[in-house]
Formats: C-alpha cells, structure tokens, sequence
C-alpha cells in the first residue's frame, strides 16, 4: 500500500511499516490530563500524531485512532504519590472534579480546533473504564504478577523481571532499578519501591474513588491506557504514541501490564514525540515559562514579543522532525511565520496559472521527491524544504520564464493541495474572513427566527436561538433599532 518507513522506539530501527490487519490501523495515544488549560506542551503530540492520522489515511488506511482523556488517577508526584491532580484542582476551586474534567476537555477541544487536528476516532475517559481496568488487574494478579497490599494492588517488578525484560522500551536495567529502589524498613506496602499501583486504596480526603474488591479506591495511572487501548483496538494494535517523557515509566509500565496480563505486547509500532523547549530552556511551571496556547495565541506573555497564529504554531512545529527536539523562540516563529505566507500565497498563485505548451521541469520527479520524504519516518522538515523549491518554479511560472503543459499545471495542483491542506493540515488564515460573510448572513437568518418567536412569544426559544449563537461564539446584542452582533 505504500513504502513508508517508520521509527520504533521499542527495537530502536526504522522499519517498513506493515499493518497487522491492513487496510486497517490501529493507533493509540496517551492524551492530556484535564486539570488546566491546554499549553504549549500539548501541542507537538497533538500535531505530530494528527500528521501520522492524516498521512495514513492519505494512503488510503482505515485508521481508527483513539486518544484518551485522563480525568482519574494521574497523582502529582510520581505515579504512585501525591494527590490526584483533577481532585486537587477540584479543591481549590470547590468544584466537583467531573467539573473540572469538562471544562478543561472543553478548552482543549477547542485548541485543538484551532490548531486544524483532527478529531480521534474514540476519545474514551478513564473514569468510564473503571471496570475494565479492574478486570486487567484480576488477570494480571491471577498470573501472579501482581499483589495485594493493605486494600491496595501493586505490580510486582521482581517477578515480572525473572520472566520478561522490564525497561526494554526506556532502556533501563532493572537489576538497578530493584537496587536503588530497595525497601530497607519493611514499613512500606510495596514490596519494592519501583512497583507501581494498579489499584490505589483512598484516604478518606480522597474525593474519587469506586467500589473494589480490594478496597475502595481508584485505578492506578499506567492502567487506563492498557485497558482502553486494547478495549477499542485488539490485543495487537499497530501504532501506540505519546510523547518521549511517557516512555518512562507510563509506557514502560504499559508494557509490562500487557505482558503481564495477556502473556504478550499489544503494541507493534511505539513512536515517540520528542519534547519542546522555550529559548533552549524545558518548559515548567517553576521556570516561568509556561504558557497556555491562549496566551501563545493572543501574544500574551512576558516571552512572547506577538501573537502568534495557531497555523503558525503548526507550521513551526511540522518544520522540525518529530523525533527532534523543539526550541520555541520569537525568532524562530517570526521566520515560521514568513514562511507559511510565502507558501500559502504561492499555493494560491498556483491555482490561477494557466497552462503553457511545454513543461520545463519535471512534475512527476518532484512528486517523487516530497513523497520520499514524508515515507522516511514523516520526515516533514525535508518534504516542506521541497515545497519551498517548488515555490520558486511557481514564481518564475507565473512570470513567464518557466512553463507546465496542462496535465503537469494540474498534477502540481492536485500535490500542493494534497500535501499542505490534506496530509499537513495547513488552513489559509484568510478563510476567516472569507467566511464572516456567510457567518454574517447565517446569523441574520437565525434573528428573524428569533424575532418571529418573539412576535409569538416564544422567549424561551427566541432565548434559546441567541444561547445557542453565544455558544458558538457568536455574541448578539439587542438594541432598540435591531442588534449588533460580534464573533
Ligand atoms: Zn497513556
């Protein structure tokens, strides 16, 4: 179906890559904790793995993609200590943590909107997965990699590891792990300290919790996502993502559920994303530097010397390899942002050339090019660079010193369109005025309808019409000639 390569992080190579069950594809990526508004730090997995969704769909895949929303059991410290990061956030704005869950899925939605990703297949929660997660636990505990402690179920590193290879996919040695983390007092429940919870019994300060036969309490954080990925994509499932900070111990952890439940990997595919900086500094709350992608948008941070667009922030993040680190500086962004114009107009340009007698270079050769590029593990900074190439042939088309006869004008087409639109999820700016017209006559139209219920007496749906235009955005103002409206 195609001659795509792609970078396992698991054996370390790049391999062909080979659908367990093709055309079908199975992806599965770790996705946000929803206790705070969606950052910067969200964007480059969310991009990276909406071009893998794309392209394989591009190739004609039946892709189901499934990212989860952890709105249970991520504590804050490490997986196993702290307080849950929703019920924390939950406390400290008296709110029900289910509150906070849908506002934050909400804000990130709708970044992700902004950002043009598109939206997975399944999106499931772990707090709907409670039961699934408790019957992994049964079957890892029946085969006796798992044990119940004080109400609490941890799994059981030293076992595993006398059967299978725990760190395989972060490279660490276990025999270390079990040394530095060795219990000494006894007091503690784990056996050893780098087990990690399965099922975390609750103190009585802990707001969400379910029904267990070991206790009551909730699953631990690394479950979720073996019990949802397998759930909605098989046993064996092609392609599992996140970015590069999971590998340790989330995925690693994954694995080892896997195994220890099913007696094999799920995962044939492990791509990892690597991470972004900020002027060459790790993003961080203490640092000072995080920021949201509002505040990234609006240009309002004490870093950021303008906004800058979501389609920009896009553009920057497809200019680098995936598996490359990210620095984000106003420097770097301003040129990004450069670029996408001069590519955006030029793919416009293009659109209205017309046809010449001769071609004076090779479509087809360059074709070749861009789709060599994005085989070689999406390798989107190299197939960009050729689009650029491809710039200046429809300049110099457009000024009359190159030429394409008509099949290579609309071959050349059909790519530009395909490449920056369909597979790099580029949108033209300028659409949003192009379509405040049509907003425009929409929303008149929605007005009569509501003057017309008001003239019936209708309020409640006349109140409904303009909640429902507020929701999307749309603010109307009624004044005592008519009504304004803004988006
Ligand atoms: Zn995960």
């Amino acid at each position: 179906m195609s001659n795509l390569l792609i970078y396992n992080s698991l054996t370390r190579t790049t391999q062909k890559f080979e659908p367990i069950n093709p055309p079908y594809v199975g992806m599965y990526v770790c996705g946000p904790t929803v206790y705070g508004p969606a950052h910067l730090g969200h964007a480059r997995p969310a991009v990276t793995f909406d071009l893998i969704f794309r392209y394989l769909r591009y190739l004609g895949y039946k892709v189901r993609y499934v990212r989860n929303i952890t709105d249970v059991g991520h504590l804050e410290h490490d997986a196993d200590e702290g307080d849950d990061k929703i019920a924390k956030k939950a406390k400290l704005e008296n709110l029900e943590p289910m509150e906070v869950v849908q506002t934050y899925t909400e804000d990130y939605h709708k970044n992700m909107r902004l950002l043009n990703c598109l939206p997975p297949s399944i999106e499931p929660h772990a707090s709907g997965h409670i039961i699934e997660q408790q019957q992994l636990i049964d079957k890892i505990l029946a085969n006796g990699y798992a044990y119940e402690s004080n109400g609490s179920v941890y799994f059981d590193i030293k076992k595993y590891a006398e059967k299978y290879r725990y760190g395989k996919l972060s490279g660490r040695n276990v025999e270390d792990l079990l040394e530095k983390t060795r219990t000494l007092d006894g007091q503690d429940e784990k056996h050893n300290q780098c087990d990690f919870a399965l099922w975390k019994k609750a103190s009585p300060a802990h707001i969400m919790h379910w029904p267990s036969k070991w206790s009551e309490g909730f699953p631990g954080w690394h479950l979720e996502c073996t019990a949802m990925s397998t759930k909605y994509l098989g046993e064996y499932f092609d392609i599992h993502g996140g970015g590069m900070d999971l590998q340790f111990p989330h995925h690693e952890c994954e694995i080892a559920q896997s195994v220890g439940a099913l007696g094999h990997d799920a995962v044939k595919y492990w791509v990892h994303n690597n991470m972004i900086t900020i002027n060459g500094k790790k993003m961080g709350k203490s640092l000072g530097n995080a920021m949201t992608l509002e505040q990234f948008f609006a240009g309002e941070h004490e870093l950021l010397e303008q906004p800058y667009s979501p389609m920009t922030v896009r553009f920057f993040i497809l200019q680098a390899h995936y598996r490359s680190t990210l620095d984000f500086s106003n420097e770097a962004l301003q040129a990004s942002e450069k670029g996408l114009e001069k590519l955006l107009s030029a793919v416009k340009a293009l659109e209205t050339l017309t046809p010449g007698k001769t071609s004076s270079f090779s479509v087809s050769e360059f074709k070749e090019k861009c789709f060599d590029a994005i085989n070689d593990d999406f390798n989107t900074p190299v197939m960009i660079s050729h689009l650029f190439e491809g710039v200046k042939h429809i300049n110099l088309i457009k000024d009359g010193k190159e030429s394409l006869n008509e099949a290579d004008l609309n071959e050349l087409k059909k790519l530009y369109n395909d490449l920056c639109f369909e597979i790099l999820g580029l949108r033209a700016e300028e659409e949003k005025s192009d379509n405040s017209e049509i907003i425009g006559s929409l929303v008149d139209m929605i007005q009569q309808l509501r003057q017309q219920a008001k003239s019936e007496k209708n309020y409640a749906l006349s109140d409904k019409l303009r909640d429902e235009l507020n929701r999307a955005g749309v603010k109307i103002k009624d004044t005592k000639t008519g009504y304004e409206w803004s988006f």
